[in-house]
Parts: C-alpha cells; structure tokens; sequence
C-alpha cells in the first residue's frame, strides 16, 4: 500500500458521461476543469476529454490557465473568469481565451496584441440575470461595437451563465435565455456576433435543448455528480470519483475510555477502534456524524475529525484488520456513499465536497 489516502479516478466513467451529453447534443462541448477539475486533477480529466470528443476546455483562473499550457494540451482554452490586467500578456501569449465585459479590458486585449503581435481571443460575458459577472444587457450592443472596432482583437464568442438552471421551476431560466436571445438578435443585426454563443452549464445542458447554442460548458456532469437534488443526472451516468484510505491501527478499548481529541465520544463497552490516516487537513469534515465503509459495510466516525486522522467503531465489522482499504465517498462491497449523501451530512452541495478533497491527496487514474 503506498498511499494514507488517495482518490482513484475513472477517467473511463466521465468519458461515457460526455459522450451521452455529446451524443444527444450535436453541439461543441466545453469540459469546464476549473478548481483541478472538480477535485478530480485538471490535467488527466482534460486530456480524457478531449478523446472524447470535447472541443474546449475551461478554467477559472489565469494559473490554472498556465498549468494546463505548461502540460502541453493546445486545444481552445477559456477562462471563464476574472484576469488580473498584468496577467494578460501570459495569458494572450498562450492562446488563453479571455472573459472581458468592459471597455478597459478590451483596451488591455488590444494593446497587448498589438505589443506581442499575437491577436487576443475574447469571449464577451453577457449578465442576463445571474449578477455576478458581465456586462448589463442594455450594455451590450455599445460594448460589442467596441470590441469589433478594434484592430488585432479576436472576437471568439459570446456566453451568459444561468443562476436557476438546476432548480424545477424553468421560468428563471427562460426568462434568462429569452434575454439571451434578444441580445444575440441584436448582434447579428449589426453583424456584430462573433462565431461561438454560448449559454448551458451542466444543469440547462441535461434539460434545455433551447439554450444550447453552439457550445455547451459541461462541469458537474461530467464527473457524474448530480447538478443538484431537483436536477438528477439519467441513470447511465456513472460518478468518476472514489476516495479511500486504510485502517493504520485496530484496537480494543474497553468501557469508559474517551477517544480523540476533546474525549467526546467515551467507549460504553469493550469496544473495536480503528484509526484511518484521513482528517480535514485532507478535506473530511470536522463535523460529527460522519459514516465511512469498512469491509462493505457502513460504519460510524467516533470522536472529533483530526486534522490528519479519523477513528472508527468497528464492532459491526469484528474482521476489520491493520492495513486494509475503507471507503469514505464511493462503493465498497454492496454499500456506496455518494459525494451527495456527504453533502447532506455536511450540508453543503456534491460540488465543495469533492473541490475540498485536500491538494495532498494523490489522484490515482484507474486504467481505461
Ligand atoms: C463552473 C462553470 C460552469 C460549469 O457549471 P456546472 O454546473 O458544473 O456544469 C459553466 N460555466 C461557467 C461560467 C462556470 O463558471
């Protein structure tokens, strides 16, 4: 055993996942690997992707952006967010696509092409309604004029993000891409829109075939996590991630003994421990109540949650030996717990519980 805890991806299972979104599609797909891929590691996750089909890749931040080129992948690459100004020379060299929604933006873009001689790609980020980034629709046909008025900058394409698209009530969201609409309406009347238009995440992608467009940015999907507990992925999909460690030690303590830090949790009886290198260090919340599988079976966390370790009650499982793998999020035998069940438990989404499994937890890529 090499490893205290790793997490075993299957690149396999989240191929299949986009070729199911792919298949029925018959638009471009975008694998969205921002925060290291949802947990799953940027570098893998892309490259799986794009055998699969992918056409872009997208990511948050102008580091991850460079790490991705650093690996040597030279696909279309977005990032979806905010670029610090003196970032965009790294990121215009590397043929990094960049988000803009201002006028001041625009101007860094053309200046620094027309510095590097390289023309800058810009996608305009279009707020129809999700108030976090982009320019305000009445905002756009000026902006848009702006952009394509100017000498050495590359108009890619046009997105909008959608706030509502995994809850059940579709008026939210309609009403977003209806404005959507109207704006890519009024480029083209001007002659003003760029070849790529964009607008689905996961959510809109799995149940909107009107607001695909040309492209679609597939995240939480893709990995096999649910878009949310009102938006169920088909059951054809398979959830890519598994995070396990070992028992380093198993003992019996008898009545009246208080285990870990702060004594919370106090032996009533004889009673089987064991001890697992995992703790919140490595993203397993410090929250009481927490269930992991040891031997297929579903098992108690005793005690406080360590910054490096975890114990356990073992009396359901009298077998359990020093050395062998548990489970904290996957299956194990006939027993699985899903990156949701934990998102219950921790009340948070799918999504923190697998972007917080710590940097120090290797990633192990099961053959394909
Ligand atoms: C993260 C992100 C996505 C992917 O969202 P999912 O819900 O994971 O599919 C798509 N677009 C933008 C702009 C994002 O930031």
């Amino acid at each position: 055993m090499q490893y205290s805890s790793w997490v075993e991806i299957d690149l396999g299972a989240i191929q299949n996942n986009i070729h199911y979104i792919h298949d029925r599609s018959n638009v471009q797909v975008m694998a969205v690997v921002k925060a290291n891929a949802y947990g799953h590691g940027m570098v893998p996750v892309a490259r799986a992707a794009l055998k699969s089909g992918v056409t872009w890749c997208g990511v948050a931040r102008i580091e991850e952006a460079l790490d991705f080129r650093q690996a040597g992948i030279e696909c279309p690459l977005l990032l979806l967010g905010y670029t610090p100004p003196d970032r965009y020379t790294d990121a215009i060299s590397r043929f990094i696509s960049l988000t803009v929604w201002s006028r001041e933006q625009i101007d860094i873009a053309e200046q620094v092409s027309m510095q590097t001689g390289i023309k800058a790609r810009v996608h305009l980020k279009v707020d129809t309604g999700m108030n976090r980034l982009g320019v305000q629709v009445e905002d756009v046909i000026l902006l848009a004029r702006y952009l394509h008025a100017q000498k050495f900058i590359s108009f890619e394409g046009v997105f909008t993000h959608f706030a509502r698209a995994d809850e059940t009530d579709p008026n939210p969201t309609e009403q977003q891409e209806r404005l959507f609409y109207q704006v890519i309406a009024a480029l083209q009347a001007e002659g003003l829109c760029p070849p790529l238009i964009h607008a689905a995440n996961s959510a809109a992608s799995l149940t909107r075939p009107t607001a695909y467009f040309n492209l679609l940015r597939l995240g939480i999907a893709m990995y096999g996590l649910h878009p949310s507990p009102q938006c169920l992925l088909p059951q054809v999909f398979q959830p890519a991630l598994t995070w396990k460690s070992v028992l380093s030690q198993v003992k019996i303590l008898p009545a009246g003994r208080g285990v870990s830090y702060g004594h919370i949790y106090t032996t009533h009886k004889d009673e089987l421990i064991g001890t697992i290198p995992v703790g919140y260090a490595d993203g397993f919340r410090r929250t009481p109540g927490n269930i992991i599988l040891v031997q297929g079976r579903r098992i108690p966390v005793v005690g406080r949650v360590c910054m490096d370790q975890i114990m356990v009650s073992l009396d359901a499982v009298p077998e359990a030996k020093t050395g062998e793998e548990v489970v904290l999020i996957g299956s194990q035998g006939e027993q699985t717990i899903s990156a949701e069940e934990v998102a219950r438990r921790w009340e948070t989404i799918n999504y923190e519980v697998t972007c917080g499994i710590g940097a120090r937890v290797p990633r192990i890529y099961l053959p394909t």
